[in-house]
């Protein structure tokens, strides 16, 4: 049952990567931890968005083999499993290649904490990760030593892509809406001149507020 739910929810979060333009072809993928098992859940590899189904989603164990499902998970599996091995908090993966986000990461170059929406959601800076060939645990190696100790629930690969992380698959999709949505804002500012710092306490301030005070309670 609770895979089954599961299941659809990381389906259905796939459109919204379609909806905010994050995605080309099938260039991204989200994935969810069962809860209370050692198992996660991930899109199939090269199946067209418009064609998932819930029951197309494959189910992983911890090492990214197949528990269950007839198609062969995504190609980034290993590195979301290597996330969730080594990340007991996260609940949740997201990759991409959006635009301006990977754009950054082509350069190597950090996206600076220049937007109060920066300091709510990140914390600071979106950090950059390491180059990292595809297949095998150094992509997955290369997100969690970048996150860990860090705020920041987005890091920039270098010259690949976003992968983020969440306590839900939801809140990971909404921390790479928000990462391209920064990277791109900032990358404007860039063109006429320097964006300006915001000093690190205000940073601080902006941060906690947003993580502990804004929006809706979770009992409402
Ligand atoms: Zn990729």
């Amino acid at each position: 049952m609770m895979i089954r739910e599961l299941r659809e929810t990381v389906c259905r979060l796939h459109a919204e990567l379609v909806r905010y333009g994050l995605v080309a072809w099938t260039a991204g993928n989200v994935s969810g931890r069962v809860p209370g098992e050692d198992l996660f859940v991930i899109k199939p590899s090269g199946v067209s968005y418009d064609d998932l189904t819930p029951e197309s989603i494959v189910v992983c164990d911890l090492d990214g083999v197949v528990v269950e499902g007839t198609l062969s998970p995504s190609s980034d599996t290993a590195a979301h499993a290597y996330v969730y091995r080594y990340m007991p908090e996260v609940n949740g993966v997201v990759h991409t290649h959006s635009t301006y986000a990977s754009a950054w990461a082509a350069r190597g170059e950090a996206i600076p904490c220049v937007l109060t929406a920066m300091a709510d959601e990140f914390g600071g800076e979106i950090p950059v990760g390491p180059f990292a060939l595809i297949g095998g645990d150094d992509i997955g190696k290369g997100v969690v030593e970048t996150l860990s100790g860090h705020r920041s629930p987005a890091v920039l690969m270098r010259n690949h892509g976003v992968f983020t992380v969440g306590d839900s698959p939801r809140s990971a999709v909404k921390a790479a809406v928000m990462c391209e949505d920064v990277a791109r804002t900032v990358h404007v500012a860039r063109q006429l001149g320097d964006p300006l710092p915001i000093a690190p306490e205000d940073i601080d301030r902006l941060h906690h507020r947003y993580q502990h005070v804004y929006g809706q309670r979770s009992h409402l």
